[in-house]
């Protein structure tokens, strides 16, 4: 079995990829890994191992045609994660989203037509649709994308529905809710909050940081889309979620808890433009339909990945200053 997984330098995609090596996933312990990344800003071939018999990192672009007729060839699965992934990134520079998350996806997907790869997954995100008071959204809710990034993200999605509708190619699509781990490059709202306020620095907060949002460890999320890789239906969607409802002003109170910081440190920034409200996610069917259940407490996994920024002081410095074009100070980014 020979599995390609794009953007897998970066957070998600390298755990998935490092779970895979480790033999997390039952009946893939001798899988082999080709990781296609273009190691953007976000993405450290780092987070791989430097040498594992099973990998094969390959530095390439989603949107390079003939690069992925070459590559994919004996290929028996994609999964898809690469992205442009950053909300506030996206307000201010649209057309590398677009040229991505849109054209990208598309790209790869006519490479997996064309190579023949018999199955494929669609990482995508619960931010495709919109906003919601009450309630949670499942699979068959509208598409309301309220940033470039999720209506980039949107556009993706519906372009990998055409893939499976147009050719038949057997693909599934994952949305998933706010993910938190280690790895996560230090812009994201929790290591951009952690690592400051272990430093003594003050953190921006959005508005009132009552934005609520759904939480899930990452080690959940890579499961729920191995789960879909291997057992999902083609065509078909399922959302992923954790059940962790937190306001960014509740999960900020935690942070100061675990980093020891003093409450004086949050300072109240300008909120982000067309700031979604509310994000909840309805997953009954990934759970019914693939026996999926999260496993990491949220306060146990905070608390962990608060420790591994705390040990791994190395990481910020590989990801270097926060340099978010138009932004004074990188926000609480919640992609
Ligand atoms: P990330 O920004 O950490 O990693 C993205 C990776 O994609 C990087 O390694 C980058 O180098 C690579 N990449 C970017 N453009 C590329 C291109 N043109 N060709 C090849 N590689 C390219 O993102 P993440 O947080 O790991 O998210 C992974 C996926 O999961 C994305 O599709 C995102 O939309 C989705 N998602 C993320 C979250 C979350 O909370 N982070 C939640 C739900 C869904």
């Amino acid at each position: 079995m020979k599995i390609l997984v794009t953007g897998a330098a970066g957070f998600i995609g390298s755990h998935y990829v490092r779970t895979m090596l480790d033999g997390g996933y039952p009946g893939y312990e001798h899988t082999s890994v080709t990781v296609l990344d273009l190691l953007t800003y976000a993405g450290n071939r780092d987070n791989l191992p430097g040498h594992d018999p099973r990998l094969t990192f390959v530095q390439g672009d989603i949107c390079d045609l003939p690069l992925l007729l070459d590559l994919l060839p004996g290929h028996d699965a994609v999964v898809h994660f690469a992205a442009e992934s950053h909300v506030d990134r996206s307000l201010d520079s649209a057309a590398e989203f677009m040229r991505t998350n849109v054209t990208g996806t598309q790209t790869l997907l006519e490479a997996c037509r064309l190579s023949g790869v018999s199955r494929v997954v669609h990482v995508s995100t619960d931010e495709v649709y919109g906003s919601i008071e009450t309630g949670a959204w499942d699979e068959d809710c509208p598409l309301l994308p309220n940033s470039p990034y999720s209506a980039s993200k949107a556009a993706g999605d519906l372009v990998a529905r055409s893939y499976w509708r147009s050719y038949g190619l057997d693909l599934s699509i994952t949305r998933c809710s706010n993910n938190y781990g280690p790895y996560q490059h230090v812009e994201k709202l929790i290591p951009h909050f952690t690592t400051r306020l272990l430093r003594g620095e003050t953190v921006p907060l959005y508005g009132d940081g009552g934005n609520v949002r759904e939480w899930l460890h990452v080690d959940d999320h890579c499961r729920a889309v191995h789960l879909v890789l291997t057992g999902g239906r083609a065509g078909e969607i399922y959302n992923v979620g954790g059940g962790n409802d937190y306001t960014n002003r509740q999960i900020t109170d935690l942070l100061l808890e675990l980093c020891g910081a003093s409450p004086d440190l949050v300072r109240r920034a300008p909120d982000r433009k067309a700031h979604d409200l509310r994000y909840a996610i309805d997953d009954t069917k990934i759970r019914e339909e693939l026996g999926y259940a999260p496993r990491v407490p949220f306060e146990r996994g905070l608390a962990e990945t608060v420790e591994w920024y705390r040990l791994r002081t190395d990481r910020w410095a590989a990801a270097g200053e926060l340099t978010v074009p138009g932004l004074a100070l990188a926000g609480s980014g919640v992609a």
